[in-house]
């Protein structure tokens, strides 16, 4: 059988690395919609190659001008626009698989909306399991939609647990989660020469190419905060049954503590194809493309502590975390800022966690009522991060 999926944030490095283990199987999967923000060739080409029947741009003026490029290139891909249509495409009755790759708050609707249809899901969108935390798994519940993880630590941690894993990591003998971390390109930076890095140097992972807000939330160790979040939605886990260690080679990608003394691990090349390859076609297993991983070129794993000083996010992460109800949402909205305004060079590396700091200390958690409880304690949060970084360019340039 076919399965009909849909990728939203298809122009992303998810998004590619996706369409590249779909193109190896067009008798496994054929695309019904591509979604893509700002890359409008790139999404035209895509469309070109992979002929979706829809596609969803960000404003009515993309969409105008995308109909008419496929439209003269003979495809008839219908092309509509905004959050809507993004629903839309993730819960359509004809699509069976959503890869949920757009990055930040904006994939929280979207990829809630393909949970609430019952598909599988192939979760790479962190932060909108961050946000919406019980919200969003009671919504995989009462659907039985499958949501699989595609961050590579989560799935590797999927592929260690046994298949009964939703009864209770006590019950199934799990003692720990050990979430791994590269470190990001500062890991043996001192804090003097955090507060002088520049993003393309944030943006220069070791291991991984990646969008960029993940490589600077990597580079400030704030993805291991998200991830430390997510972990605990996806395998129901208290905050502290899960660990970060860091791994600099990024080849062992998580391990489960059983408590025998068992440790089960996934390893492999980084390359987010294998992640990507594994949900879209678990229990079966597919060619993702990714080489055998040589173990004697790899020679060394090395594991050590992360350091609190000069990485705090992963606190804030477990501070929030441990505070409930909105506080993710506001952690991971301030967090959405502090990144851009450092992209942006309007505050330095070492801000960021200052900014997102204030934010999780002005806007104390509410236990969560709804959806647009949650959203409109992420415009709070961002209002209030903005705030910052405008007092702080002022500052800067008086
Ligand atoms: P990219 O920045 O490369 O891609 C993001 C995608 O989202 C693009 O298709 C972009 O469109 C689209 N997009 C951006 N803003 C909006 C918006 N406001 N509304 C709708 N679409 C939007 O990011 P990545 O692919 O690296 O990451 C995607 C998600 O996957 C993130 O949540 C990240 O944390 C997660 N992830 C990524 C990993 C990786 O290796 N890259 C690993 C693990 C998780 P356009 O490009 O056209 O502007
Ligand atoms: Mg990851």
């Amino acid at each position: 059988m076919t399965l009909s999926v849909t990728v939203l944030g298809a122009t992303g490095s998810i998004g590619v690395s996706t369409l590249d283990v779909i193109a190896r199987h067009p008798e496994r999967y054929q695309v019904y919609a591509l979604t893509g923000y700002s890359r409008m060739a790139e999404l035209a080409e895509q469309c070109r190659r992979y002929r979706p029947q829809r596609a969803v741009v960000a404003t009515a003026e993309q969409a105008k001008g995308l109909q008419q490029v496929l439209r003269d290139a003979g495809l008839s891909t219908d092309v509509s626009w905004g959050e809507q249509a993004l629903c839309e495409v993730a819960s359509a009755s004809d699509v069976d698989v959503v890869m949920a790759a757009i990055v930040g708050a904006a994939g929280l609707r979207p990829t809630l909306a393909a949970a609430q249809a019952g598909k599988r899901v192939l979760l790479a969108n962190k932060e909108a399991l961050v946000m919406s935390g019980a919200l969003f798994m009671q919504a995989v519940q009462a659907s039985g939609a499958e949501l699989l993880p595609i961050d590579s630590e989560h799935n590797a941690i999927f592929q260690c647990m046994p298949g009964n894993y939703a009864d209770g990591l006590a019950r199934v003998g799990v003692r720990r989660i050990l979430l791994t971390a590269s470190g990001g390109p500062f890991r043996n930076f001192s804090q003097a020469q955090l507060a002088d890095v520049t993003p393309a140097q944030a943006c220069a992972h070791p291991n991984w190419s990646m969008g960029q807000k993940i490589s600077v939330d990597s580079a400030s160790m704030m993805n291991k905060g998200l991830e430390l979040i997510e972990a605990c939605w996806l395998f129901d886990a208290r905050p502290e049954q899960v660990e970060v260690v860091v791994h600099p080679q990024s080849v062992v990608h998580s391990l489960v503590d059983y408590v025998d003394g068992s440790v089960l691990a996934q390893l492999g090349n980084p390359d987010m194809r294998t992640p990507i390859a594994h949900a879209l076609a678990w229990p079966e297993r597919i060619d993702s493309g990714v080489s055998a991983l040589d173990l004697l070129l790899t020679a060394r794993l090395d594991f050590e502590a992360p350091d609190p000083v000069r990485f705090p996010c992963l606190r804030l992460a477990r501070e929030a975390v441990a505070a409930g109800g909105t506080s993710c949402a506001v952690l991971n909205a301030a967090n959405e800022v502090a990144v851009q305004a450092f992209l942006d060079g309007r505050v330095g590396f070492t801000d960021i966690p200052v900014i997102i700091e204030d934010a999780l200390t002005q806007l104390p958690g509410e236990p969560v009522i709804d959806l647009e409880h949650i959203l409109s304690a992420d415009r709070l949060a961002r209002a209030h991060a903005e705030r910052w970084v405008r007092a702080r360019s002022l500052s800067i340039t008086l």
